[in-house]
């Protein structure tokens, strides 16, 4: 293995057995079992699908990955991967990797746009009114279209404040929407909730692979270097404890870079035991048998064919190797 090797990676969360739209899948985060059927013949058709966390430790004994090789993983661990895409894996004879929010697993963890979208899917209020930086704003609830477009307005106003600030910012919104606590949101549906171990067990004997994605999904790059560390440390040794076998990889929630991850967690990363890092920030991985750190692409519900022939096109990948931008070439994606 003496010349690095192409690699491919592409990323989803959840999955359902039928297309959920609106507040129940802003995004197009939860891929319906039709769609993921349909992207995974794409897939086949062009590419040798491969687990990665296989595929890395092949490298890393210096054993190149075939031509045209693409990995498959799963973000934050929720039931659908489970209940949908793993016999889809199964009939398709693939492995894919899923990366865990260990703490939404041992279900004390609901992640914070999931309970924003579901107290704007079930509040009875018309309007709202928050503070942005342009001052006290009044915003429209009365159909699910006005409804998506605050939640996109909310998720932007909120991800821009400080950690601090934060928490006590949305449980203000989910006040101003009717619900006395967080905790006291209903649920958007049954598409949100989560793996449990006795399933991942079962994934994991039929050869999925597991990693880490944080205990409490915190943004990494922002938290202090104690806090990162212990939500690496914590999800790493909950997953070897339940799953039975090494936790060789660490993905980052929202995974850019330098932002979200970055050289000094990265550091951490290899400290705590992680052989690899992924980021999402990209198809491309040129791999080698010291490749560290990796990325994939996010598509979800509403990504058709032409969207994953034109991120996943080699000739792009040439082109921006030319111009030197090849690494970190797609935009900011906000799942
Ligand atoms: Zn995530």
């Amino acid at each position: 293995m003496t010349r690095p090797v192409l690699v491919q990676g592409v990323t989803y969360h959840g999955s359902t057995p039928t297309s959920l739209g609106g507040l129940d899948n802003v995004f197009g985060k939860h891929i319906s079992a039709e769609a993921l059927r349909q992207h995974i013949l794409w897939y086949k058709r062009r590419f040798n699908i491969a687990g990665l966390e296989e595929t890395l430790r092949r490298a890393r004994q210096g054993i190149k990955p075939p031509a045209k090789t693409l990995f498959i993983v799963f973000h934050d661990g929720y039931f659908g991967n489970y209940e949908i895409a793993f016999p889809i894996l199964k009939e398709f004879g693939i492995k894919a990797t899923f990366f865990l929010t260990t703490e939404f697993i041992n279900g004390r963890f609901r992640f914070w746009v999931d309970q924003l979208d579901a107290a704007l899917k079930h509040t009875g209020k018309s309007e709202i009114t928050i503070m942005t930086p342009a001052g006290w704003q009044t915003y429209s609830l009365q159909d699910e279209k006005y409804r998506l477009e605050v939640a996109l307005k909310l998720r932007r106003h909120l991800k821009a404040l400080p950690v601090k600030e934060f928490t006590a910012e949305l449980q203000q919104i989910v006040t101003e929407l009717g619900f006395p606590a967080l905790d006291d949101v209903p649920l958007l549906g049954k598409h949100e909730t989560a793996l449990n171990w006795d399933m991942i067990r079962q994934m994991s004997a039929a050869g999925m692979e597991f990693g880490s994605h944080t205990h409490h999904h915190l943004i990494i790059g922002r938290q202090t270097e104690a806090t990162a560390r212990e939500e690496m440390l914590i999800s790493k040794a909950l997953i070897e404890r339940e799953v039975g076998r090494e936790c060789e990889l660490f993905c980052y929630p929202n995974g850019q870079y330098p932002s979200d991850g970055n050289d000094v967690t990265d550091a951490i990363a290899a400290e705590l035991g992680y052989k690899h890092t992924l980021y999402m920030m990209g198809p491309y991985n040129l791999i080698h048998r010291k490749t560290f750190r990796l990325t994939g692409i996010a598509f979800g519900e509403e990504s058709n064919e032409r969207e994953l022939h034109h991120k996943l096109s080699a000739r792009r990948y040439y082109q921006r190797k030319l111009t030197g931008q090849w690494i970190w070439p797609w935009k900011k994606n906000s799942l």
